[in-house]
């Protein structure tokens, strides 16, 4: 057959049309859509999940997707702790303890993720479940007696951290002499107050009386589908403010209690890093017009989340009682002028910054003044 300029053309396009996309296809990389919280003085702010399970415990996914996962959604290191005693695929999967962390190891690694080795010590509730992260060998912890375990994983130098209080109930997640044996000797040295779905505030008030480092996590057991971390829809997590970002560093922020509880729309923290944290957060403009009673100024929010404050010496009209700063975003905010001679001041409630079950951190926002104008130079 006679292959005319015509057909050139149509076989060239039928060949364009079937192979390009397919080469399109293949090279898709993978998305990774970022978290951004501002850093604090010193301190780099990582987000962090140490609880998760994979088929190497009860979980329903195989270590390296909770690496692919945590990494689209922007996260910035992991531990998986699946249970040392409760193993229901062992019929199908052989118990090895620890071993999704070695299958976990070589994604995490090709995803700059911070990997950390950790196992959920799980016996019945009093005492409830444990988590002992940054450990060197599972191994050690599996022993008859629960305090045995914990005694282990302390041996390794792990962080030790109780797991869901009051999941069974506030009955079943009282403080007993278990408990308080465990702290007097140190043996572990935080709390989740949030973990999933559900927050906890008696684990809340305890860590603010007893100086235990404050914790949020997933707990996930099935896949996350999620592509991305918004403020409506995120996982709960830790935000993490190292001094380098090694697992050494999450450890030694952990210990030193530098962290903020990411659990829905709610950031949650000691009073002492949540302040600075805010202020990083928010900047206030000088104002862009002003009359003799009131000032147009522009509040910008640099974090990953909401900010809803509720100004207590505005009046209500214009402004409205709550105002949502949303994520990333920069709003317009009319400020009165009661007295010209000092500065702009918005007091605030930031109702959505908890600094204690039921405890709103309490702001000002101050409106830098503008520069005085200059002077005419005379001849
Ligand atoms: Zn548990
Ligand atoms: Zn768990």
């Amino acid at each position: 057959m006679k292959i005319t300029v015509m057909n050139r053309i149509r076989i060239l396009t039928f060949v364009l049309m079937g192979v390009f996309p397919a080469i399109c296809w293949s090279a898709q990389p993978e998305i990774r859509r970022d978290i951004h919280f501002p850093n604090l003085p010193g301190y780099k702010t990582l987000a962090c999940d140490f609880h998760m399970h994979t088929v190497f415990s009860d979980g329903n996914v195989w270590p390296i997707v909770r690496v692919n996962e945590t990494w689209r959604q922007g996260l910035n290191a992991i531990a998986i702790a699946d249970h040392i005693e409760y193993q229901p695929h062992k019929s199908d999967i052989p118990i090895q303890y620890g071993r999704s962390y070695e299958v976990a190891e070589n994604a995490a690694r090709s995803h700059n993720m911070l990997l950390i080795r950790a196992a959920e010590i799980t016996r019945d509730t009093p005492p409830g479940h444990f988590n002992a992260i940054f450990l060197n060998d599972v191994k050690p912890l599996v022993t008859p007696e629960f305090t045995d375990a914990i005694k282990a994983a302390n041996e390794q130098g792990a962080f030790v951290f109780w797991n869901h209080q009051a999941w069974k109930g506030e009955e079943k997640g009282q403080w007993l002499d278990v408990h308080q044996m465990l702290f007097d000797k140190k043996w572990f040295q935080g709390m989740e107050v949030a973990n999933g779905d559900e927050y906890f505030p008696t684990a809340h008030q305890w860590c603010l009386e007893k100086n235990l480092t404050m914790l949020g996590n997933t707990d996930i057991h099935e896949p996350d589908l999620r592509k991305e971390s918004t403020s409506q829809d995120h996982r709960t997590m830790t935000l993490v403010f190292v001094k380098e970002a090694t697992p050494a560093g999450i450890k030694e922020a952990l210990l030193a209690k530098r962290t903020i509880v990411w659990f829905k729309d709610q950031l949650i923290g000691r009073e002492e890093l949540l302040r600075p944290f805010f202020d990083a957060c928010i900047k206030v403009s000088k104002p862009n017009t002003r009359s003799k009673t009131s000032m147009y100024v522009e509040v910008r929010n640099n974090c990953h989340a909401d900010i809803c404050l509720e100004p207590t010496n505005l009046p209500p009209v214009p402004q409205p009682r709550l105002l949502v700063l949303p994520a990333n975003s920069t709003a317009l905010l009319r400020v009165p002028i009661t007295d010209a001679s000092k500065p702009g001041v918005v007091t605030c409630v930031a109702r959505n910054f908890l600094i204690g079950p039921d405890k709103c951190l309490q702001v000002t926002l101050k409106v830098p003044n503008p520069p005085a104008p200059e002077k005419k130079k005379g001849k």
